[in-house]
């Protein structure tokens, strides 16, 4: 069966755990009689019964080992298994989605209809703008608390909707929810007769699958050459995982950003075991019909292949973490696939600190916890693609003083800078 990743966030008290919970009861993705041990221990400690229990009481088993597949929360519908990552604050949650950790396919925006868009709500906006996720569903939730009023309903998506759109985000769904009750989560229901549509299980069913990596056009990140003596023959294995499609041995490739070419003679696995070919994320070694010389970080593809980018210069946002600012007129290692390369701001064209969500344009450096759309420029021209593309090769890191300071996702390729080094 399919998964899915998807983030659920919204703010405190928004209903986040209770979507959850009800989504698992729901969907009879809960453990056998879960959630009727919960509801009994409930009722003999009298105490409501809260949805957000059986998260609890899940996260509870994961501690003890009982569930196998640990700190994964996942519903199934028809189509999939989705499963939640867990975003506890939205730092982690950058940190691990931008360092590949964790990547979310989809994500479901949580709003109290009663209390509104909160800051959070908007914040949250801004992480998925800044990541790049595009399938977005806005769940009003609490409808019972405002009578169920399509006047309430249509204030708030208008409202969000055109924050989100400043931001790039539009999301394809804004569906009015009641969580705790069960309204239009599974199927649309009798108290909300003016919506016609989606459910929330149904939206997300309706979102797209990521194309898998290996469908994609080949791409690998040169990790490393090893030299070996054979009969007084050299031979080089040329190592690295590809991070996108599938090579064989026979094919031609070029390298980027040399532009040396040459023809895969043989594809090894570990254990000097022969293999013929190398897929997505399989650690691979290749040897050569002929000898090229390239270094570690230049991007190997399959003959006249023009999906991957070479340029010095690109535009990406980035998320910083360093105690240190991230100026302009300074230099940082920047680590894209397997490449090191000393890069540059050449211009902030956006800054937001993560936290007030307050914009600026006038500042020459940016702070830990603050988010920003960048140009950026790298010493000599390297071989990327843009995140949505070809993840793997679309993320990078930005190191300071020996530490990763930062993060961020290549939103474009610019054109290669004229001055020659
Ligand atoms: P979280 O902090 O976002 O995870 O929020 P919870 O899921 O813990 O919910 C906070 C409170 O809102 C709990 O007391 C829930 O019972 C309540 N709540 C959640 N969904 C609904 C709903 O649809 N209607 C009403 N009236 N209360 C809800």
């Amino acid at each position: 069966m399919k998964r899915m990743n998807i983030v659920i966030t919204g703010h405190v008290d928004h209903g986040k755990s209770t979507l959850t919970g009800r989504l698992l009861a729901d969907t009879g993705s809960l453990p056998e009689g879960k959630l009727e041990a919960v509801k009994a221990m409930c009722a003999g400690n009298s105490r409501p019964f809260e949805y957000a229990f059986l998260l609890d009481a899940l996260a509870d088993e994961q501690k003890q080992g009982i569930t196998i597949d640990s700190a994964r929360v996942f519903f199934k519908s028809l189509m999939r298994e989705y499963i939640i990552i867990d975003a506890p604050g939205h730092i982690e949650f950058l940190k691990n989605m931008l360092s590949g950790a964790s990547r979310a396919s989809a994500a479901v925006l949580i709003i109290d209809a009663k209390e509104g868009i909160a800051e959070n709500s908007k914040r949250h906006g801004l992480l998925l703008s800044l990541l790049g996720i595009r399938q977005v569903a806005v769940v009003v939730n609490k409808m019972d608390l405002v009578n169920y009023s399509r006047d309430v309903f249509e204030g708030i998506c208008r409202d969000y909707g055109l924050f989100l759109a400043e931001l790039g985000v539009q999301p394809q769904h804004f569906i009015p929810v009641a969580a705790r009750e069960g309204v239009n989560l599974i199927s649309n229901s009798v108290s909300t007769p003016w919506y016609t549509g989606k459910s929330v299980l149904e939206a997300l069913d309706g979102f797209d699958d990521e194309q898998s990596l290996e469908d994609k056009p080949f791409s690998m990140s040169l990790q490393d050459v090893y030299k070996f003596t054979e009969n007084n023959d050299e031979r080089r294995i040329f190592a690295g995982t590809p991070s996108s499609g599938r090579i064989s041995a026979g094919d031609r490739v070029d390298f980027l950003p040399s532009g040396k070419t040459s023809v895969i003679s043989t594809v090894e696995g570990f254990n000097t075991e022969q293999r013929f070919s190398a897929g997505a994320g399989e650690a691979a070694g290749f040897t050569l019909e002929t000898q090229v010389y390239v270094k570690p970080g230049e991007v190997m593809v399959k003959e006249g292949d023009e999906s991957i980018k070479v340029s010095d210069r690109f535009r990406a946002n980035i998320f910083w973490l360093g105690s240190r600012p991230f100026e302009t007129g300074k230099e940082y290692k920047l680590k894209i696939g397997c490449a090191k390369v000393s890069g540059t701001i050449e211009k902030i064209e956006k800054l937001i600190d993560a936290q007030s969500l307050e914009k600026e344009t006038d500042r020459k450096g940016i702070r830990r916890h603050e988010a920003a759309t960048l140009l950026l420029k790298t010493s000599a021209p390297i071989a990327f693609d843009t995140f949505d593309a070809n993840e793997p090769l679309g993320r990078f890191v930005i190191i300071d003083d020996y530490n990763i300071a930062g993060g961020g996702i290549i939103l474009d390729a610019l054109e290669k800078s004229s001055v020659k080094r």
